[in-house]
């Protein structure tokens, strides 16, 4: 396994369940790519007024996370913070408030339990909200999750079914050979039956015999960690169009993102962290009040068409991809582990995998360098 973020762990633990001998490489430590930055943030039904494989995946995922979470935590005793408060997503203004409608519907035709609420019982439900919301969207269904701690508890827990951690430990090329794979290491080679390439952002970086390099781009995220001030505080995850805020227990929220096309730059800006700020006192008047505890950041593996790439290389025998998660790889940590588990132990390939494929980059792979992504937009 080259890569020990939250997608590396997930794998690594679920192919330790099932028996497998595995050993994650990573180049830091475990947790310390895209992962240590995120949200935690389970809502594949945001900004979700059209149907697609994303939120097909996202879904799925979702359903998979009370059992994954009860497993993880029953394997090590840690505790991992998890909770399904809901979300609520406003609107504040006319054109806000019809496309929250139109989401509305398509995902009551959908099944997914939502309530559209006015302004005023946005206001009397979340009662730190700026009284400049007109509208909003209740998926009680949602929630998040500590990705950092998820993501040590995953690494326990595997090495409780016989997972070895090599760290730090660059994987620099990855080669076919008649026993399996060969990686290049900065600590020498090692070979594997399977490789499972889940370096996030980086995936690309790994130079692959006979294969191009996977088409995966960072998208740098910025985050803040406030404390919120004494009173009551939020109840459900708030997400507007400049900035989401989720509300931890220790008294703390979490309040995301920015969304840059800035190559693997990790800095924090002063740009980022103020437009944060502007936008979360806009949304929650009371986060002029809170202490300012942290700024992460972390660099997003994008795709050209925002979905990851789960499968096996064209190219290469026993190499599989599980990268380019983008906005929801810790959402999809429990159904990428499952998926790239069965495709390891021969089981039926889910029809799902369909939309993930590597070799779907190939024909557009002169395209990617093209997009763009607009500084400034606000995002998980
Ligand atoms: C600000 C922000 C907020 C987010 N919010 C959410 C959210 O609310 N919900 C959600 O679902 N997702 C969210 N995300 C996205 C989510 O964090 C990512 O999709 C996810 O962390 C990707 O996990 P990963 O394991 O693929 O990548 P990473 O966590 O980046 O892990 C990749 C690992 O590979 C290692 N590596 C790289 N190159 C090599 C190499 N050559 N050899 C060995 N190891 C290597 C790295 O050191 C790293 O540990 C957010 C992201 C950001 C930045």
């Amino acid at each position: 396994m080259v890569g020990g973020g939250v997608i590396g762990c997930a794998v690594a633990y679920e192919l330790g369940r099932r028996g497998a001998e595995v050993c994650v490489l990573d180049r830091r430590d475990v947790g310390l790519g895209a992962t240590q930055a995120s949200a935690g943030m389970l809502a594949p039904f945001i900004e979700a007024e059209h149907a697609g494989p994303l939120r097909r995946l996202g879904s799925r995922s979702l359903e998979l996370y009370d059992q994954f979470v009860a497993d993880v935590v029953g394997d090590t005793g840690d505790s991992v913070p998890y909770e399904r408060c809901g979300t609520i997503e406003v609107a504040t203004d006319a054109v806000s408030s019809a496309r929250l409608e139109r989401a509305a519907n398509e995902l009551s035709r959908a099944g997914v339990h939502c309530r559209l609420l006015s302004g005023s019982e946005a206001v009397a439900d979340e009662p730190h909200l700026s009284q400049r919301v007109c509208a909003a969207l209740l998926v009680p269904a949602h929630g998040f999750v500590g990705a950092a701690s998820l993501t040590a508890a995953l690494r326990q827990a595997a090495a409780r079914h016989g997972v070895a951690f090599l760290t730090p430990c660059a994987v620099t090329r990855l080669a076919p050979t008649d026993a399996g794979i060969e990686a290049e290491t900065d600590r020498g080679p090692r070979l594997g039956d399977v490789v499972v390439l889940a370096a996030g952002s980086w995936s690309g970086q790994v130079e692959v015999e006979h294969e191009t390099p996977i088409p995966v781009r960072p998208v740098r995220g910025q985050l803040l960690r406030l404390r919120w001030p004494a009173g009551p505080p939020l109840t459900k995850v708030v997400w507007s169009s400049g900035c989401y805020v989720v509300p931890w227990r220790d008294g703390t929220t979490l309040v995301g993102a920015t969304v840059e096309d800035v190559g693997f730059d990790e800095r924090a800006t002063v740009a980022g962290v103020t437009g944060l700020l502007d936008a979360a006192r806009e949304l929650l008047p009371a986060t002029t009040r809170a202490g300012f505890e942290a700024v992460r950041v972390g660099l997003r593996p994008g795709t050209a068409d925002d979905l990851p790439v789960v499968g096996w290389s064209h190219a290469v025998p026993k190499l599989l991809y599980a990268t380019g998660h983008y906005r929801n790889g810790v959402l999809l940590a429990p159904l990428t582990a499952r998926l790239v588990a069965d495709l390891v132990f021969d089981a039926t390939p889910d029809p799902l995998l369909d939309a993930l494929t590597p070799g779907r980059f190939e024909a557009a792979s002169t395209a990617v360098a093209g997009v763009q992504v607009a500084a400034g937009r606000t995002r998980s």
